[in-house]
């Protein structure tokens, strides 16, 4: 048996942690022994998911202290004693595990994170796969939107203009499309005091990631771009080195 404490609040009610009891195997997962909690003690508690085998990443919470995908999570692997169970931290909180993640959204409409194509922009998906331009950019497109690097964040909670990893690393994959032409007015913003300035590059975002994407790298490599931009040099080259 395994003792989880999870987090519970509901509108009008109070914070509180609530343990549970479940049985668990080998291979158990924290999201198998939510769900078994859910079904068999407390349908009233609320939790999130979808895939159920590390996809989609809505089963993002905070597991011992630290951002983690549930579906992804084996109770062995975290040793012995009881588990904590809360939900993701700097999101507005909707009940219990469940949090609203309009943030997330506003973050990334605010560094523009969707591609404006040029006039003469080329097809989609032109790029080659093993072109320099891939690789400079392939540890950060595979972002699945989970949420984890902005809990993990400290920035996040002190400074609510501050994009967060996640928008400035979609940021970053944006500004080395060639096809894109919102390159300036982004530029506008990311070099604004809320933007790339505020990253303390502490690395938490890269830390917790389950994609094992670097936010933190993004975030260094526009900044390269940003310096030799304003000394009037070309884009640094493509490499995964720093
Ligand atoms: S960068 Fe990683 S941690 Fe952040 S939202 Fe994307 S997949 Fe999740």
């Amino acid at each position: 048996m395994v003792r989880l404490n999870v987090f519970r609040w509901a509108p009008g009610e109070a914070e509180r942690i609530r343990a549970y009891e479940v049985e668990a195997v080998a291979d158990t997962t924290v999201l198998d022994a939510l769900v078994a909690v859910q079904r068999e003690q407390d349908p009233t508690l609320a939790l999130r998911y979808a895939c159920r085998v590390g996809m989609c990443g809505s089963c993002a919470m905070v597991v011992n202290g630290r951002e983690r995908w549930a579906c992804r999570t084996r109770l062995a692997s975290l040793g012995p004693g009881p588990v904590s169970v809360r939900p993701l931290y700097h999101f507005p909180l909707l009940r219990d595990l469940v949090v609203d993640m309009t943030p997330f959204v506003e973050r990334h409409a605010a560094v523009g994170a969707a591609l404006a194509p040029a006039a003469q922009a080329e097809p989609y998906v032109v790029i080659p796969s093993a072109s320099a331009e891939r690789a400079e950019i392939d540890d950060a497109i595979e972002c699945i939107g989970c949420g984890m690097c902005l809990s993990a964040c400290t920035m996040v909670a002190h400074d609510r203009r501050f994009p967060g990893p996640a928008a400035l690393n979609r940021a970053f994959t944006l500004q080395r499309d060639r096809r894109d032409a919102a390159h300036g007015a982004r530029w506008a913003m990311l070099l604004g005091d809320d933007a790339l300035p505020r990253c303390h590059g502490q690395g938490n975002c890269t830390d917790v990631c389950p994609m094992g994407l670097s936010p933190t790298r993004s975030i260094i490599r526009l900044r390269q771009m940003a310096v030799r931009r304003m000394v009037g040099l070309a884009a640094p080259q493509a490499g995964r080195g720093q």
